[in-house]
């Protein structure tokens, strides 16, 4: 109990969005996207002017121009909206969006009070905004460890069960599991580690075949895959002499572990980015050697040889080719993979 009485104001906002927030609220489509902006009627004061509240989504943060009169980031709003204090705006948006609270309790020295922006009435003026400038864009930045960790995702999911072949200590191993509510709602979170084994995203997979308009896909604001290799953390622990395998998907590489291959790196597409070129290069050397097995389709096809002519530069390429036509290493059985990596491992 008095453990969660800390919390760790910083990580709640960054872990939540203003977007979320109404969305939870139920009154997100009342509101206008603009570039970088939700515009709509004022819901803490119930005004019915149409463009009087304006959320700023890259600073996450909003502000009344009409009888409030002033602005804040996500914790203002829930503690306006709740009457309540900001530590029990915090409390609620952990209950809310699933976050795990323990990594949410603060260690002592971090409170709210040295965010210039958490009481500034006028949140977006000038002055504000160039003291502490919305996160840089520039493509080559590392993407930051998540200061929190989705909790209570629901692990047995049938979608991960029966519809992926995972086992249920695959499904622990790896973090996965169905979220209920929150950023990821209603779809199963898989956990993006970066070498050092820090968690930096959670991508949000459909459970089945999702609708025309719904992404298969989920991935933060502002995450940047191109910057990771899914299951690189793990695959760096594996004998330096024994192959890379190269995969698309999440569910490729994680198949492919639970069948025993472990130095398996996901893409997270069928494209190799110059980031994703240096984390395998910076891994290995002239001796090691790499198997590119992409999924038999055009895609995969396009992709696999621009991966194996640049890392051929490195190390030693081989690239694999399925006999069956859309066949994906995810579907390889336990023997299959035996056959195909077993002699090489
Ligand atoms: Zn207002």
């Amino acid at each position: 109990m008095a453990k969660s009485q800390f919390v760790d104001f910083k990580a709640v906002k960054a872990a939540i969005t203003m977007e979320q927030v109404l969305d939870h609220y139920g009154i997100l489509d009342k509101f206008k996207r603009g570039t970088d902006s939700l515009s709509g009627p004022c819901p803490i004061h119930g005004g019915s002017n149409p463009t009087q509240f304006r959320v700023s989504i890259s600073k996450n943060i909003w502000n009344c121009f009409s009888e409030c009169k002033h602005g804040g980031n996500v914790l203002d709003f829930i503690a306006k909206m709740e009457d309540v204090s900001i530590h029990a705006a915090a409390l609620k948006a952990i209950e809310w969006f699933n976050l795990d609270p323990q990594a949410m309790s603060a260690e002592g020295d971090k409170d709210e009070t040295d965010e210039p922006e958490a009481k500034a009435p006028a949140a977006v003026s000038p002055k504000l905004a160039a003291k502490k400038p919305a996160q840089p864009v520039e493509t080559g930045a590392p993407n930051a460890p998540l200061k929190f960790r989705l909790d209570k995702l629901e692990r047995e999911h049938p979608y991960l069960i029966q519809e992926r072949g995972l086992t249920l200590e695959t499904i622990i191993d790896f973090g996965l599991g169905f979220c209920s509510k929150g950023m990821m709602a209603d779809r199963i979170a898989i956990p993006i580690h970066n070498v050092k084994g820090e968690v930096v995203a959670y991508a949000g997979r459909f459970p089945g075949e999702p609708a025309e308009d719904t992404p298969k896909y989920k991935l933060p604001q502002g995450f940047r895959k191109s910057q990771e290799l899914f299951n690189i953390d793990r695959a760096i622990r594996e004998p330096a002499d024994k192959p890379w395998v190269i995969v698309e998907g999440f569910f490729d590489a994680i198949k492919l572990h639970q069948n025993s291959y472990r130095k398996v790196v996901a893409l997270m597409g069928s494209t190799m980015s110059a980031a994703q070129e240096e984390l395998i290069r910076q891994h290995s050397n002239s001796q090691s050697q790499v198997i590119v097995m992409l999924d038999e389709n055009e895609a995969g096809q396009a992709g696999r040889d621009d991966i194996a002519c640049r890392l051929s530069k490195h190390c030693f390429v081989r690239v694999h080719m399925f006999d069956k036509p859309d066949m994906e290493p995810e579907h390889l059985s336990a023997e299959d993979v035996q056959q195909l990596l077993g002699g090489v491992q």
